[in-house]
């Protein structure tokens, strides 16, 4: 089997992190070409924009959009036109209407477009899907607390307009959330905290409502130094059922389960294959749809300025 050829977009902290890594891994993915403006990765060719990629390399099939949500949309709708599968790294955009433009785009371009949602091939999570499917839930506490000068040094567009703040890291939350949960919930009160020198929240507060009764709250916070928090505390009627580290491990009441060894970009690129090979696309906005409503609906508090 010939592999697919694929470029990245936008070389950075997770394209070289993750992505890089998972195609390297993939017998099915080759990585052909990369654009970068500042340089890309030593071997690979590198364009300096899409056109010029568009217009070199025919054999490429596939392009994979590793940039900030804000510029992102323009450049998905160039790789679409010209009939490439586009893999859109999350957020999948900077609102819920260009992703549904983009949707309806390659549908009729007849091309894959997978938005993905890398924390929902996290370890754990089918097994806490699956585990949860058939249980009475009564509360969802989510406690996502990390601290910003650590994970995200000198990204001046996760402080901007479209950038999302804290909601960077608790949209991958909320996509888990929106797959374990049997049924849909939705955003009842919310706080968000702006600094008072950004554009974007550092920290937000958020209750949803479910079905018979059923609530969840999720704490969201980007000042939390020391130990990083990044569970998901399920109550059912039958117990509790706990996700820790972003969703790689899990518990139930208490106790430690077995789950299989998996990567999360490892699985998304498995993913991508599959839905090229099948001629299907992958765009769910649920976790885009309740930070919208976050902005919506949530009460504004100014707080501290933010410096790095
Ligand atoms: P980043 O390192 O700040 O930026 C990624 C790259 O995008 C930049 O190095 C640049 O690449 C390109 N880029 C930046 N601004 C651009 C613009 N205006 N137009 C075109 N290209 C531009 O960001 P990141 O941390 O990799 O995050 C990128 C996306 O991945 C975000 O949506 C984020 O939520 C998601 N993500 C990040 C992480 C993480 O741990 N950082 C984890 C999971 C998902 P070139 O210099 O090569 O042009």
């Amino acid at each position: 089997m010939t592999a697919t050829k694929i470029a990245i977009l936008g070389v950075g902290k997770i394209a070289r992190d993750q992505h890089i890594p998972a195609i390297a891994g993939n017998d099915t993915m080759e990585l052909a070409a990369t654009v970068s403006r500042s340089g890309g990765v030593d071997g690979v060719e590198n364009f300096t924009d899409i056109a010029g990629l568009l217009a070199a390399r025919a054999d490429i099939s596939a392009l994979s959009l590793c940039m900030p949500p804000q510029p992102r949309y323009e450049i998905a709708v160039k790789s679409i036109i010209a009939g490439k599968h586009t893999m859109l790294e999350k957020p999948p955009g900077a609102t819920v209407s260009e992703v549904r433009k983009l949707e309806h785009l390659a549908k009729a371009k007849g091309v894959t477009l997978f938005a993905t949602w890398h924390s929902r091939y996290a370890a754990a999570v089918p097994a806490a899907r699956g585990w949860l499917s058939d249980r009475q839930i009564t509360h969802v506490q989510i406690d996502w607390k990390e601290d910003v000068r650590r994970w995200h040094p000198g990204q001046e567009w996760i402080w901007q307009a479209g950038g999302l703040g804290v909601f960077d890291p608790g949209i991958n939350a909320l996509s888990i959330m929106t797959e374990i949960l049997p049924n849909p919930v939705h955003l009842t009160d919310a706080v968000l905290k702006f600094p008072e020198n950004r554009e974007t929240p550092i920290a937000a507060d958020l209750h949803f409502a479910g079905p018979a009764g059923m609530t969840v709250a999720a704490d969201f916070d980007w000042l939390q130094e020391g130990p990083q928090t990044w569970n998901i505390t399920v109550e059912t009627t039958d117990g509790q059922l706990k996700l820790t580290d972003g969703g790689a491990k899990m518990t139930i009441n208490g106790q430690p389960q077995q789950v299989p060894e998996a990567g999360e970009y490892p699985g998304l690129y498995h993913r991508f294959a599959e839905l090229i090979e099948t001629g299907q696309s992958d765009v769910d906005v649920s976790p885009l749809l309740h930070v919208a409503d976050a902005f919506m609906l949530g009460r504004r508090e100014t707080v501290a300025p933010f410096h790095e």
